[in-house]
């Protein structure tokens, strides 16, 4: 499998590339085709005055026929792109699956307590274990 990376910010809803441990992930999640006309990508609405994207609103809407989606139903409904280093193994791998994000409980070692996480759980294609893409916190 050979991933299709974004050429631009534009075409991603979502992208990270961050470490985790003496892993990399990098992950980024393709706007999508309106459902409802399929002429135009749905992305977060526009300020009618600035034409700045409402990167807080909560919906995602088509620009040709106004269908909307709320925002965490949606986004549920797409599949996120990863390529990946793993912190267990060092095998380098991709994977392509749900974007919908789980409640996870782990382990903290930083603060030494039990922890619930949203995150997109994968596993290493190589050693099997779990690789947690958590979602950031503001
Ligand atoms: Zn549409
Ligand atoms: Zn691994």
């Amino acid at each position: 499998m050979q991933l299709k990376e974004p050429a631009s910010m534009d075409e991603c809803i979502y992208f990270t590339n961050r470490t985790i441990g003496t892993g990399k992930i990098k992950a980024w999640v393709f706007r999508e085709i309106c459902p409802k006309c399929g002429k135009r990508l749905m992305g977060k609405p526009k300020d009618e005055k600035t034409g700045k994207v409402k990167i807080r609103a909560g919906k995602y809407v088509c620009p040709e026929c106004l269908y909307a989606a709320e925002k965490q139903e949606y986004e549920d409904s797409l599949t996120v792109n990863i390529r990946y280093t793993c912190p267990h193994c060092s095998h380098s791998g991709e994977v392509q699956q749900s974007f919908k994000r789980r409640k996870i409980q782990r382990f903290n070692e930083e603060t030494g307590k039990k922890e619930t996480v949203e995150a997109v759980r994968f596993q290493c294609e190589k050693c099997k274990q779990n690789i947690d893409l958590t979602k950031k916190m503001k």
